[in-house]
């Protein structure tokens, strides 16, 4: 069985047959924001082509939240989005121009009136 260049093969679940398993590639890991303790990762993942099904096997972007417990009567959960690369840059694109936008608000809870980019710098 082929192998993409980026997967990590301790999280490839491939099997190689038709539909079964994922290659996944090495996470990348978004720390927990220090005062909410949500984190997420990213990473890339294929399915094995099934024959005659020509949508099969598409390389696909996970983006994974992980929302800890809010209190001892909560439990932790992850938030798990799939979605193929060019929304995954589409959305990218959009976290960097917001972010960009907030940051140089120099309000760390930056509220929607501060999302404005005709704003003075
Ligand atoms: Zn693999």
């Amino acid at each position: 069985m082929q192998h993409p260049s980026w997967c990590d093969r301790t999280e490839c679940t491939a099997t190689g047959l038709p539909g079964g398993g994922l290659h996944w590639s090495p996470r990348a890991v978004l720390d927990p924001d220090p005062r909410t303790d949500i984190s997420a990762t990213v990473r890339i993942g294929q399915g094995t082509p099934v024959p005659g099904h020509p949508g099969s096997g598409p390389t696909l972007v996970d983006l994974t939240v992980h929302m800890p417990a809010l209190d001892p009567t909560d439990t932790d959960a992850d938030y798990l989005i799939l979605m193929e690369g060019e929304r995954a840059v589409l959305l990218g694109e959009m976290l960097v121009a917001a972010g960009r936008v907030a940051g140089r608000s120099g309000n760390p809870v930056a509220g929607p009136a501060n999302l404005d980019s005709r704003e003075a710098v």
